[in-house]
């Protein structure tokens, strides 16, 4: 065991690198920069969070009596501190519970909506009436939805919380003050949006000290966010919700404050203080799927992100993974992947606007449906069409075809255990590295671009798009915060950032971990491949140099790594897919706490009383 100190004096008590889990054999290396450690194994509370500050908060919090609930709270501010170009107060997530007494999973939806001023042609630039490019809807803020944060934040407590949310704001409120040190992933990701945050007079003074990207080794303070947690400790949410904090937000999206020498004339938003008093988060039942005897947990919609990852499940139970050669288990991953996007762009939409078949979607018979779709001997070709799910169990005749949208770039997931046996899974994002650029002036936090989650036009040719914009509608999510039991209890959490691949990133890791037989460490750094209804697979480029990929392309799979070409040339792109975290309880308490040993600087894992 390790203990250091961490970020503002707290100390933590890390394991190094460990080499559990049932699968067998693990030997993950310990990558993980100073201060980090991508995996902990032992008692009484684990948290796996981006940055050694957000996971110490979460400790800080379980060591002094809180719930896994107060400790989430805690890490989603810090997060919003240490973490800001991904997360925090201006963003929204989604927030997925197992509650030990009740022995039940639970979700909150806090996802952003829409302005009422807005509509499904809100994308669409009167001039010309073809949709803004996506580079100039992405920093904007016309883009801006209304956060969700803080209402999931408040709401999670209410319902799971010992503590109140201003004890749970108090570490942020440190970590702000005081600053934290930047890191080399800190200063990259400055340095990826560097063009942009130089637009905004805010941005550029938070983010650019000096006119300059932050040095590594140097502390970042925030001061203005330490301010306005102090004012949300004070006054609760409604400071936010309807109060200076809100005004000051509707301001910054309708009037963008634009740098003297900005070079871009962004979009205005439409979001009115009224907007920012009606949001609500919504407690959703969680999707289930029943995968080889667990009990498969996941977002509904508004994100599409459980019953795509079901989906897709449901499809691959019907093979036998752990038999089948590594080349035919990757195929049957890849094309159930692709049909479960099919189906997705066509039927998930936020459901109070769009009439999701969920039950059939996840129901046996579509996938046995679906299933007899996949030849063994050959991938699709291309884009397949969606499924009915209203249909008889045999194989689908073709419709349209329905290629997969943009896939966002960041976010952040992390995993939270108690000593009770609670365990949250909650995903959380701006959207984009960044969000729409736009720091609320002296308010201290970024503004998310959540709204280009929407479709700007209708993809579905014939048929109606679930995800086109509406007033006070949920842009549709990837997010896939998911919670597995085995018997009712507890097994895996996991979840990841990453636009429309977080789904297959957690569908991989879940394949991984329960067909594959690899430990939880090895299924989140295993190489990645994400598949989404297109003709090609993107795929990190240690999947693409795996021995597998020749028998792969045998069959018609083609891999790259990301394409950038619809994005913003300013925004430098990693070919990483996802930032995984998750926890995998072994039994008589003990956790197995695991992230990433090097994407986006590597994870930060912790447990309350690590095993000897
Ligand atoms: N906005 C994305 C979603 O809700 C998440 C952003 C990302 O991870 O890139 O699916």
């Amino acid at each position: 065991m390790l203990t250091r100190r961490i970020g503002s004096a707290l100390t933590v008590g890390l394991l190094l690198t460990a080499t559990l889990g049932a699968g067998g054999t693990t030997a993950v290396a310990d990558h993980g920069p100073p201060g980090k450690r991508p995996v902990a194994v032992g008692y009484g509370g684990a948290v796996v969070s981006d940055t050694a500050e957000s996971t110490a908060a979460g400790l800080e919090i379980l060591r002094r009596g809180g719930t896994a609930t107060d400790a989430a709270v805690a890490v989603a501010a810090t997060l919003g501190v240490t973490d800001p170009y991904v997360a925090g107060l201006g963003g929204g997530g989604y927030f997925v519970y197992y509650d030990a007494r009740s022995r039940t999973v639970s979700t909150i939806d806090g996802r952003e909506t829409t302005p009422r001023a807005g509509g499904p042609t809100m994308f669409v630039d009167p001039n010309t009436g073809q949709p803004y490019p996506f580079p100039t809807a992405v920093t904007s803020g016309l883009s801006v939805g209304v956060p969700g944060m803080l209402a999931t934040w408040q709401r999670a407590l209410d319902r799971w919380g010992r503590f109140d949310l201003a004890t749970t704001l108090k570490p942020a409120i440190r970590v702000a003050d005081r600053g934290f040190t930047v890191d080399a992933t800190f200063r990259e990701q400055t340095r990826q949006n560097e063009g942009r945050f130089a637009q905004f007079s805010s941005t550029a003074e938070l983010f650019l000290p000096g006119g300059e990207l932050p040095e590594v080794g140097s502390r970042l303070r925030n001061p203005d966010l330490a301010d306005t947690y102090r004012e949300i400790a004070r006054y609760g949410p409604r400071a936010f919700y309807g109060g200076s904090i809100g005004r000051d937000m509707v301001a910054a999206v309708r009037t963008p404050p634009v740098a003297p020498d900005a070079t871009i004339d962004p979009l205005p938003g439409l979001m009115t203080l009224q907007d920012v008093r009606d949001y609500r988060t919504i407690d959703r039942r969680p999707t289930h799927v029943s995968y080889r005897g667990y009990d498969v947990y996941g977002m509904a919609p508004s994100s599409s992100g459980g019953i795509t990852v079901g989906e897709a499940l449901n499809i691959l139970e019907r093979f036998d993974l752990s038999e089948l050669d590594r080349v035919q288990a990757l195929h049957h991953y890849l094309e159930a992947s692709r049909l479960a996007f099919a189906d997705r762009g066509r039927y998930i939409g936020d459901p109070a606007y769009v009439d999701v078949p969920q039950r059939q979607l996840l129901s046996d018979r579509f996938a046995a449906q679906r299933a007899c779709e996949i030849d063994p001997a050959a991938a699709a070709p291309g884009p397949v069409p969606p499924g009915n799910p209203f249909g008889s169990a045999e194989c689908a005749a073709a419709t349209t075809a329905t290629p997969d949208g943009n896939p966002g770039t960041h976010t952040n997931h992390f995993v939270v255990s108690d000593r009770w046996g609670n365990v949250v899974s909650y995903t959380n994002t701006i959207e984009q590295l960044g969000g729409a650029g736009i720091v609320v002036p002296g308010r201290g936090f970024l503004l998310n671009n959540e709204l280009t989650d929407f479709n700007f036009a209708p993809t579905q040719g014939e048929a109606p798009d679930p995800n086109l914009a509406a007033p006070g509608k949920r842009p549709r999510s990837s997010m896939s915060p998911t919670i597995v039991l085995k018997h009712g209890r507890p097994f895996l959490a996991v979840g990841s950032p990453g636009g429309a691949t977080i789904i297959t990133t957690v569908l991989q890791i879940l394949v991984n971990r329960l067909d594959f037989g690899m430990s939880l460490p090895q299924a989140i750094a295993a190489p990645r491949a994400s598949q989404r209804n297109a003709a090609t697979t993107q795929a990190e480029p240690a999947f693409i140099a795996a021995p597998t990929t020749p028998g792969l392309e045998a069959l018609g799979h083609r891999f790259q790594i990301r394409d950038t070409s619809s994005l913003d040339p300013n925004i430098k792109i990693s070919p990483d897919i996802g930032v995984a975290s998750g926890l995998e309880f072994v039994g008589r308490g003990k956790v197995i706490a695991a992230g990433e040993p090097v994407r986006r600087g590597g994870s930060a894992a912790a447990v309350l009383y690590p095993a000897h």
